[in-house]
């Protein structure tokens, strides 16, 4: 290997490392967000609602009042484990949140209810964000692997910025999929939010709690997609540090 060679593949480590900062503010913010759900569910999870519906009772409400009937609630294992399944038809919620009459239950409960009338009312977003999983799936393997690759191959010259340019149109799937999920999760809350209040599951001052529950599980969402959008900037500087 020669002197130059060796001062190439420095400068390319050094270069990947120095764009590693630029994934910095996405980590704080995903950090941040992590805590302040967990903290903010802990809270509310303590507060039982005045009507005392458990997430179960909460669901079935809501889904026999929008005339839905052919969706099962179900309790399933794990802690925010709670999801709509559109091809078993099945709300499932977390053990905790099934039999809990809590402030968070009752938000968490609505919040996947509120999938189910996306799910029904066929909103675009949602189709949109269940056609992305495969490419955000491959995305997400592979793109950092191409990005490497590239990487590696540009120390020894030629066809290293092919490599890169693959990993990063992979990676816009997984950019795509993060941004779609922003508006599916943002209208799920807010048509739980609406259903909680007019059905009176929630009493007064107690929407409020659910709205910090739902708002505080927004943020992840935030901050992933800010994350991802941040990652698609550290590929976008190592390929402009190979063209050099
Ligand atoms: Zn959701």
């Amino acid at each position: 290997m020669s002197v130059q060679l060796w001062k190439i593949s420095f400068l390319i480590v050094q270069m990947y490392y120095l764009s590693l900062l630029i994934l910095i503010p996405g980590t704080i913010l995903s950090f941040w967000a992590q805590n302040n759900i967990k903290s903010t569910y802990n809270r509310y999870a303590q507060v039982r609602s005045t009507m005392g519906m458990t997430g179960s009772q909460v669901a079935q409400t809501i889904l026999q009042n929008m005339g839905i009937t052919d969706v099962r609630v179900e309790a399933v294992q794990g802690q925010l484990t709670d999801h709509y399944d559109p091809t078993a038809k099945a709300v499932r919620l977390s053990e905790g949140i099934y039999n809990s009459d809590s402030l968070a239950a009752a938000a968490v409960a609505a919040h996947e209810c509120g999938h189910v009338l996306q799910d029904a009312k066929d909103y675009k977003f949602m189709n949109f964000r269940a056609a992305l999983v495969p490419a955000a799936n491959i995305g997400s393997q592979f793109a950092p692997l191409l990005i490497m690759a590239g990487i590696f191959l540009s120390a020894l010259g030629g066809i290293s910025t092919i490599f890169i340019y693959l990993g990063i149109a992979l990676f816009l799937g997984v950019i795509a999929f993060h941004i779609i999920t922003l508006p599916v999760e943002f209208d799920a809350s807010s048509r739980a939010l609406k259903l909680i209040d007019e059905l009176n599951i929630l009493q007064g001052e107690e929407n409020e709690g659910a709205k910090n529950v739902l708002q505080a599980a927004a943020w992840t969402y935030v901050a992933t997609a800010f994350a991802s959008l941040l990652q698609l900037t550290q590929y976008l500087l190592i390929l402009n540090s190979r063209r050099r």
